[in-house]
């Protein structure tokens, strides 16, 4: 592999900085075991400079109401977003073991794309919005409800989809006039570093507006949920995770905004031709390792077709190429480090134990003798209630549940902590859509259909987060509301 440019310097108040400390972690490659290189490991100091840099530019400069200029700084970084998509692509894949095959799309250039709408609002939102006129003990009143940037956000996101999350949250903050402070993962840090780069070299982002600190150690993104100066976290991660992220946003009362997992089924009615189904079924789960929260990793199955479903799916995921990550032909690499694989492989153990059926897979790929991968797997006859179908497994594992009719159906999808996303597969639209309209979650696709885009306003019913991100509504997210009434 060509070199990859790897940022290895954290931008803190408009400087791109080794820590303070001078250390630096080790960034992996998850397909072949190797050390690319390494990145700033971010002190406590480091991220004390950070919210302090951030702090400064949201009070001391007009950053938050020059919206023109905003827009011109932000259309600047999305032009050399649109240079840099190579180099972009070529990290993705080396850090987070992405396959080539998404990084072109819905890791990399999908969101790069994307990134003209939060421009657009930055420059064309309407901030100042008339309320109706109203008459207080007979005297008439105008009112305007301005929407202003809510102040500092610090920003915390995972390592599956990096790039994509990291600007994800970066876009709409900043169109919206906050200042920033980011803090990716230590998986992969350099799909954060780099943006610092882009910010700090091509464009006029003042400094302080938008801060990057990467580090290996988790508790210096805790103390952006904990520290006063910051107004808003806005986290992607694991539930767990933003649990503490809450509670410790909580002491400071700060907005948090959680996108967090998710345990989707999908849902096949009994009056559909199961080969339409099976190849759709199969393949999400193993997109990328299965590393995507809202991937349907529940599919429910109507008892009578039950045993040709499960074999027709299992067939889909045996032929399913795998392997190296940059090989076009296939849909999924590694898992991201050595942790999750042993996480994955300790689930599906566990599902053993627990009465699950082992399909196909089921351990690690005989044929791969380096990286962290794990076959694709189905565990059929799976207990609705078990550990391995309420759990998040976050690898190319499949459970395949038996249902009764269209209620006992409908209340196993709805079995969950979980709400981000799910399917359904019928003959009949109409149908479909009743049984959607009573599904608990953020998203819902029918035969197939794609949800995404931009102006999708993304995120999970019950524990599978608060709040929306993408769209109008995800921009509104990132900004106050203040009401003020004049005499008329
Ligand atoms: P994670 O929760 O372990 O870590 C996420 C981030 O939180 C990392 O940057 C980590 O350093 C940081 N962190 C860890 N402890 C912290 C603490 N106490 N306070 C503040 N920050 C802390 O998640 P992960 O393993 O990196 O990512 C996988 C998870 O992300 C899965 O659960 C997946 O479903 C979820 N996810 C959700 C969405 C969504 O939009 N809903 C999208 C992608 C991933």
């Amino acid at each position: 592999m060509a070199d990859l440019n790897g940022e290895v310097r954290n931008l803190i108040d408009g400087e791109l900085v080794g820590a303070s400390n001078k250390a630096t972690f080790e960034n992996i490659n998850p397909a072949t075991e190797e050390v690319i290189g390494v990145c700033a490991d971010g002190t406590k100091d480091d991220m004390e400079r950070a919210i302090g840099a951030a702090r400064r530019a949201f009070d001391e400069t007009d950053w938050s109401t020059h919206h023109a200029f905003r827009q011109r700084c932000l259309e600047q970084l999305n032009s050399a977003l649109d240079e840099a998509r190579d180099e972009l692509r070529q990290i993705v894949i080396a850090e987070a073991g992405s396959p080539v095959l998404i990084a072109h799309q819905v890791q990399v250039d999908t969101y790069i794309d994307a990134m003209p709408y939060w421009s657009d609002l930055a420059g064309g939102y309407q901030y100042d919005q008339p309320l109706s006129d109203t008459i207080f003990m007979g005297a008439p009143q105008r009112r305007i409800l301005l929407r202003e940037a809510v102040g500092v956000v610090g920003a915390i996101t995972p390592w599956n989809f990096p790039l994509y999350l990291n600007l994800a949250k970066l876009g709409p903050a900043l169109a919206a006039g906050n200042t920033l402070v980011l803090k990716p993962a230590p998986d992969t840090p350099w799909s954060a570093t780099n943006l610092g780069r882009l910010i700090l070299e091509k464009t006029d982002i003042p400094a302080g507006v938008c801060n990057i600190v990467a580090s290996a150690d988790h508790s210096v993104g805790a103390q952006l949920s904990a520290d006063p100066r910051v107004d808003l976290v806005t986290f992607t991660g694991s539930t767990a995770t933003g649990r503490k992220v809450g509670e410790a946003g909580a002491a400071t009362i700060k907005k948090i905004f959680l996108e967090l997992g998710g345990k989707s089924a999908t849902i096949v009615l009994d009056d559909i031709e199961l080969e339409k189904v099976a190849p759709m079924s199969g393949i999400a789960v193993c997109t990328h390792a299965g590393q995507g929260c809202a991937i349907q990793t529940r599919t429910l199955l109507p008892r009578e077709k039950y045993e040709e479903g499960v074999e027709l799916i299992a067939n889909t995921m045996r032929n399913v190429a795998y392997g190296d990550p940059l090989n076009p032909a296939h849909l999924m690499g590694p898992l991201v480090s050595k942790r999750q694989q042993e996480r994955v492989l300790a689930y599906i153990e566990k599902g053993r134990q627990e009465g699950a059926r082992v399909v196909t897979g089921g351990g690690v790929p005989a044929h791969l003798d380096k990286g962290y991968f794990v076959e694709p797997t189905l565990l059929a006859d799976v207990d609705p209630d078990s550990t391995v179908a309420q759990e998040e497994i976050f690898g190319p594992v499949l459970c395949v549940i038996p249902y009764e009719d269209e209620e006992d159906a409908i209340r196993i999808a709805n079995n969950s902590i979980y709400g981000l996303s799910g399917g359904i597969w019928s003959g009949s639209e109409e149908r479909a859509l009743a049984v959607a309209r009573r599904i608990r979650t953020g998203t819902m696709s029918i035969n197939g259909a794609q949800w995404f885009d931009i102006d999708t306003p993304f995120g999970g019913y019950r524990q599978s987060g608060v709040g929306r991100e993408n769209g109008v509504a995800g921009f509104e997210e990132y900004l106050e509301s203040k009401v003020v009434a004049l005499p008329k």
